[in-house]
This record gives C-alpha cells, structure tokens and sequence, in this order.
C-alpha cells in the first residue's frame, strides 16, 4: 500500500516478493535501531574542513557511525529511518555529547574551532530544540560559536514559518547556520534572504563534475558569487583532487572539505599530533 501511495494516490502495484523481503529487512533494522539506540552503540566520524587560503583547519562536520553486530551500515540508510521512528533526536544528541567529549582537547585550545553538525528536518521543527542544544553545550563549557548546524533546503519546504521562527532562535543562541547540499534542491534564492543562513555548502555533485561538465562548473562560479553577494561565507565538499582544489581556488572558494585533504576519521586519529600537518602539507 505505501509503494502504491508513494506512487501517487490513483495508482496501483502489484504485491511481490521482493516487497516482502525488503519491508522485513527494513523491520529488522528498525528493531536494531531501537537497541542500538538505547544502548548508545554509535560512534563519531569527523571530516576537517580546511582554508587552502589561510592553511588552517577550521573544523569538523561531524558524521554519525553504526556498528551493527559487526557490520557498518550508512547513515544515509539508518538516517531516514531514525526520522521516521523519531529516534533522530536522541541519537543526535548523544552524538553532539560524544563530540564535545572526544574533542574538548581541541575546541579550548583553538576558540574559533567549530564542529559541524547535521540536524535532521524533523528535529529543527523540534519546539525546545534551541534550549536542548543549549544545556547540553552548558554542560561542557563549550559557546555555540563553535557549533555550526547543517540544514537542508527540505525544512525550508515543510513549513516556512515555523522553521524561520526556529532558525532565527537558534541563530540568536549564537549558532552558525549552514545550507548543505547547495545547488541541488529547490535553491530557491528567496530562501537566502528569508532564513538567516551564514554559510552555503556546494554539493559534492558540482564538484565532482570538475574538468569534466563545464556547466557545472558554471554553476559552482554562480553559486560563488551569489556566496559573496550576499556576504555568506561558502564551502565547496567532496573535493578528491587537485585539479579540483586549483580550481575552486582560482575562483576564490579557499574553505574546502574532501577525501583530497581527508576521509571521515575517528576523534583519535583526529588529534593525532601529525594529523593537521599531513593535511596542510598537501595545499
Ligand atoms: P552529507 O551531510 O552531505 O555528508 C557528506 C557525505 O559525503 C558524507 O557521507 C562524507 O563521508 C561524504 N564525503 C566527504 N568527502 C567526500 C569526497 O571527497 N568524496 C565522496 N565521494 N564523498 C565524500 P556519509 O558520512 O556517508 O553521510 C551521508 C549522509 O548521511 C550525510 O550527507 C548526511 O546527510 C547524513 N548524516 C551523516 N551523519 C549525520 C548525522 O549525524 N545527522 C544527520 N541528520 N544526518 C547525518
Ligand atoms: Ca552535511
Ligand atoms: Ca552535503
């Protein structure tokens, strides 16, 4: 029934097998989730984020983990279903209190260090949310000038007054905000002047596209410019080479995050001593 719904509402679909295995795959998951949630079996991965201009490593985005019994499963599988079953808001709390303990070393030795965090749609709309976020940083002395909060262009689009009340509350707690993923949603350029977004990321898809799709790469220069236009700062991910480096360099986009610089990496090998040198040597 949901296959057919979700294929529009006059339409129909036959029942298979296949249907059936994968409703009780996803059942099974769920059920793990709730375990794994309960017991708090999640870890961190951190990916820096690095100013090629300035040859500093300016922070983190934070990307959440999941061992189940042995076998690594994706946040972008695991993520839509702790929405749907609510479980979001816990599971991202416990990240953000795991953060602040795995990098305290780091976020008081260098002030104007941020972690990146990914806040679900669901969450933002959360009535207490600013105020939950705000004791849990309390607790380990950390300002909210260090915590940057990714959206995504979705919550825009659920319901744009609740969310621009809850996005101004947050900003006003002094967070950063950040619009993920730029470029592949809706974009609708209203949405900069409506919301008080600080940061725009440009989707690792453009990026990806360097050398290779010239509009892309138009599109990259647009999103640039409109970036600083509008007095936002901007960030391009899913940088793996250096030709694509040079050339985000060369329009002036010198804030980059990637596999060239570094994959996800556990708190550990983040504060290795070696870990912000090898980083900055391959500018
Ligand atoms: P995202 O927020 O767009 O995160 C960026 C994804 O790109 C991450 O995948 C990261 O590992 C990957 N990536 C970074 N650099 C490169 C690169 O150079 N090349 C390529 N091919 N990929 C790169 P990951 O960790 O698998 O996360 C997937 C998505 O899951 C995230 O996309 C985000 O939407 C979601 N997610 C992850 N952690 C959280 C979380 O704590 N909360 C929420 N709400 N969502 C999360
Ligand atoms: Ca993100
Ligand atoms: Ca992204």
């Amino acid at each position: 029934m949901m296959h057919a719904k979700q294929a529009g509402r006059n339409g129909f679909k036959f029942f298979s097998e296949e249907m059936n295995e994968e409703i009780k795959q996803k059942l099974i998951l769920e059920n793990d989730l709730k375990d794994a949630v309960k017991d708090n079996r999640f870890f961190n991965h951190y990916q820096p984020i690095v100013d090629i201009k300035t040859k500093t490593i300016n922070g983190v985005e934070l990307l959440m983990r999941w061992d189940n019994k042995g076998q690594l499963v994706s946040p972008a599988l695991f993520i839509p279903i702790a929405e749907e079953t609510g479980l979001i808001e816990k599971l991202t709390e416990q990240a953000m209190k795991r953060a602040l303990i795995e990098l305290a070393p780091i976020l008081s030795n260098n002030p104007l260090f941020y972690i990146s965090l990914n806040l679900s749609p669901k969450h933002i709309l959360k009535a207490n949310i600013t105020e939950r976020l705000l004791y849990i940083l309390a607790k380990s002395q950390i300002s909210p000038r260090q915590i940057r909060l990714e959206i995504t262009e979705s919550i825009l689009l659920e319901d744009k007054f609740k969310a621009a009340k809850q996005l101004q509350n947050l900003k006003a707690a002094g967070f950063k905000l950040l619009l993920d993923d730029f470029g592949t949603g809706y974009s609708s350029l209203t949405y900069l002047s409506q919301f008080p977004i600080d940061v725009i990321k440009i989707d690792q898809s453009f990026v990806n596209s360097i050398g290779i799709d010239k509009d892309d790469e138009s599109i990259i220069k647009t999103i640039y410019s409109l970036a600083e236009n509008l007095e936002l700062y901007c960030i391009a991910e899913g940088v793996e080479t250096q030709e694509q480096m040079i050339f985000l360099a060369n329009i002036g986009c010198h804030v980059l995050q990637g596999y060239y610089f570094a994959k996800p990496m556990s708190a550990k090998e983040l504060r290795k001593n070696s870990c912000f040198e090898e980083i900055l040597g391959l500018i």
